[in-house]
C-alpha cells in the first residue's frame, strides 16, 4: 500500500470521529428542547387549575356579596317596622322580609356548593403542582447530564483535532486537498477499499486498468465512478 494511503486512512479515521463527534454535538439542544418539552402539559395543567380556584373565589365573592345586600336590606325592613304604627304597613314589611330570608337561605346553599368546588379545585391545583415539581425535578437531572455530555465531547472534539493536525502535516499537499474535498462531499468515507473489483464506497466495478494502477502502488488512484481514494485489498 502507498505510504500516502497509509497516512490518510489513519487520518481519516479521526475525521470519522470528529464528524461523529459534532453531529452529536449539535443535536444537544435538539435534546434540551425536547426534555423541557417535557413540562409544557404539567405547567398548563397548573395555570388552568390556579385559573378555575380563582374563578370559583370571584363567584364565592358574588354571593358573600349579594348575601350582605339582603341582610342590610332586611335590617332596614326591621328598623322601619319597629318604628311604624301601621299595622298593615309593619305585615307587608314582615312578608318582605321573609322573602329576603328566604332569598338568602338560597344562595347560601349555593355558597355552600361554591365552597365545594373552591375545595376541590385546590386540591386539583395542589396536585398538578407536584406532578410538575417531579417533572422539573426530571428535566433538571435530564438537562444536567445534556451538558455533561456536551463537556465531555467538546473534550474528546479537542483531542482528536489535535491528533488530526499533526497526522495531516506530513500528507503531500495535492492528496490532502483531494481528500478534503472528497470528505466533505462524501457522508461515509474519501478513502475506501477495493475488494474483488468492487469499490468499497460506491458498490460499482471499477475497470481493470484501475486495479493495475492500483497494483503498481505509483500513485493515489480513485475510483472512476464516485471519485473516491481506493487501496487494494486482496
Ligand atoms: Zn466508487
Amino acid at each position: 500500500m502507498l505510504q500516502e494511503i497509509t497516512k490518510l486512512l489513519q487520518l481519516q479515521e479521526r475525521d470519522q470521529r470528529i464528524r461523529a463527534l459534532q453531529k452529536e454535538l449539535k443535536d444537544i439542544p435538539k435534546h434540551e428542547a425536547l426534555a423541557k418539552s417535557q413540562l409544557a402539559g404539567d405547567t398548563a395543567a397548573v395555570d388552568a387549575g390556579s385559573l378555575r380556584a380563582k374563578e370559583i373565589e370571584v363567584k364565592i365573592k358574588g354571593v358573600e356579596l349579594d348575601i350582605q345586600t339582603r341582610q342590610n336590606t332586611i335590617k332596614r325592613l326591621q328598623d322601619q317596622q319597629f318604628e311604624t304604627r301601621k299595622n298593615d304597613e309593619f305585615q307587608a314589611m314582615g312578608i318582605e322580609i321573609k322573602r329576603y330570608e328566604s332569598d338568602i337561605s338560597k344562595i347560601e346553599d349555593k355558597q355552600l356548593e361554591f365552597m365545594e368546588e373552591l375545595e376541590a379545585a385546590k386540591a386539583a391545583l395542589k396536585a398538578a403542582q407536584a406532578k410538575l415539581a417531579l417533572t422539573q425535578t426530571r428535566v433538571n437531572e435530564e438537562l444536567k447530564v445534556l451538558i455533561e455530555r456536551a463537556e465531555g465531547v467538546k473534550k474528546r472534539l479537542s483531542g482528536l483535532e489535535a491528533e488530526r493536525s499533526e497526522l495531516a502535516a506530513p500528507i503531500e499537499s495535492q492528496t490532502m486537498d483531494l481528500y478534503t474535498r472528497l470528505f466533505t462531499k462524501k457522508p461515509d468515507a474519501a478513502v475506501v477499499p477495493l475488494e474483488h473489483g468492487i469499490c468499497g464506497g460506491c458498490h460499482m466495478k471499477v475497470v481493470s486498468g484501475t486495479i493495475q494502477q492500483l497494483r503498481s502502488e505509483e500513485i493515489v488512484t480513485q475510483c472512476e465512478s464516485c471519485g473516491r481514494i481506493l487501496y487494494l485489498v486482496e
